[in-house]
């Protein structure tokens, strides 16, 4: 792959509240190092943590030369204008060529306010990068994963959010020593004309984020509300629980779990599929799967069309056998 880059390439690296990297920064950075030299953006608030040694480690070992440490302020890092507005200095400063984010909701909104303030040409919900002659290619679906499309970036400064799991996180070959610079961004009246009133964290899970999960079990309306054979069989492959938006809607399940057009986008290496007809709307969240494996009492369910495996019977034996089986394959 040759590189389109002419200047750095930055990542805003995700983390959890306590410093510790998310996967899917990780996988950024595997991305980024084959379009050119590496920069990390460490966002957090000014009582939030700052790399800790542990962070750098890895950073390094994933080709990391520079840590940008974003500094607003009092400006609070949970608003999107504050974050948008912090990166977009801090492309103009290095003169990145590309920057590169997670997709998240939060984080979609970021880019397109990034793309409004710099003119970038932004693509989200991105599923591959490549780079072809010299310009930056992005592949993803659209309407709701009937099309398949590559979008070439036409502009000097290319901002990207790519889906979580849409590639390998792997190390560099060659470590690097990280460098921490701190970056001050005054941020304007403009981008804080919204305060968060109230914040609750949501209640903690052993499972993985569902946008992260190299694992995901999702139930539909063939569940009937009853999630416990699929929590069972995510648990013991350390998956996340995902839904439908008719789970979610009946209330058998939290709406942070829809996956689909109007829900979370997720590219696990592993789908399982319990319940679940397959419709448009919930294929446009899920197709970019590396397999799919399609559990449903009914042959002609249209999920069937894009399964890799597909089982036809009843969720309620199927699951807690396949439970079985795999549990007694792991001793
Ligand atoms: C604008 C818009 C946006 C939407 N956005 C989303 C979205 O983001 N995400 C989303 O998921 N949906 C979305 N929808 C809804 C979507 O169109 C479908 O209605 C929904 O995905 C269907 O959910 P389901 O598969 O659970 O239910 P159904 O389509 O009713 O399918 C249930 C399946 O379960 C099977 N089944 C029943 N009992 C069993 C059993 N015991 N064992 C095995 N199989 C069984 C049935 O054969 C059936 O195939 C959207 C709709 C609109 C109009």
């Amino acid at each position: 792959m040759t590189t389109p880059a002419t200047g750095p390439v930055l990542v805003l690296l995700d983390h959890a509240a306590d410093g510790v990297l998310r996967l899917p920064a990780l996988e950024l950075l595997t991305a980024a190092r084959s379009l050119g030299t590496v920069q990390g953006v460490w966002v957090a608030g000014a009582d939030g943590p700052a790399p800790d040694a542990r962070a750098l480690e890895l950073l390094g070992t994933h080709g990391v030369e520079t840590v940008h440490r974003l500094d607003v302020g009092d400006a609070d890092v949970r608003l999107t204008p504050v974050v948008a507005q912090g990166l977009t200095a801090l492309l103009e400063r290095t003169g990145a060529s590309v920057l590169l984010l997670t997709s998240s909701f939060e984080n979609k909104e970021v880019a397109a306010r990034v793309g409004v303030a710099t003119g970038a040409g932004v693509v989200v919900d991105a599923s591959a990068l490549e780079v072809a002659g010299d310009r930056l290619v992005a592949a993803k679906t659209v309407f709701a994963g009937t099309w398949n499309t590559r979008c070439a970036v036409r502009t000097p400064l290319a901002v990207i959010a790519l889906k979580a799991g849409s590639v390998q996180a792997e190390p560099a070959a060659e470590p690097t020593t990280v460098t921490v610079v701190s970056q001050t961004v005054a941020v304007d009246s403009g981008a804080r004309r919204v305060t968060v009133a109230e914040h609750t964290e949501r209640a903690a899970s052993t499972r993985p984020d569902l946008g992260a999960a190299q694992v995901v079990v999702v139930g539909g309306r063939g569940t009937n509300g009853d999630f416990a054979p699929l929590e069972e069989l995510a648990d013991l492959l350390g998956g996340a629980v995902g839904a439908t938006r008719v789970a979610t809607d009946e209330g058998w399940i939290g709406h942070d779990a829809q996956i689909g057009q109007t829900g979370v986008t997720v590219a696990p290496q592993l789908y399982i599929g319990a319940g679940v007809s397959g419709a448009v709307h919930h294929r446009g969240g899920m197709q970019s799967a590396g397999t799919i494996v399609a559990i449903n009492n009914d042959p002609e369910a249209p999920i069937f069309e894009i399964a890799d495996f597909g089982i036809v019977g009843d969720l309620f034996a199927v699951l807690p056998q396949a439970t079985a089986e795999l549990r007694r394959l792991k001793g």
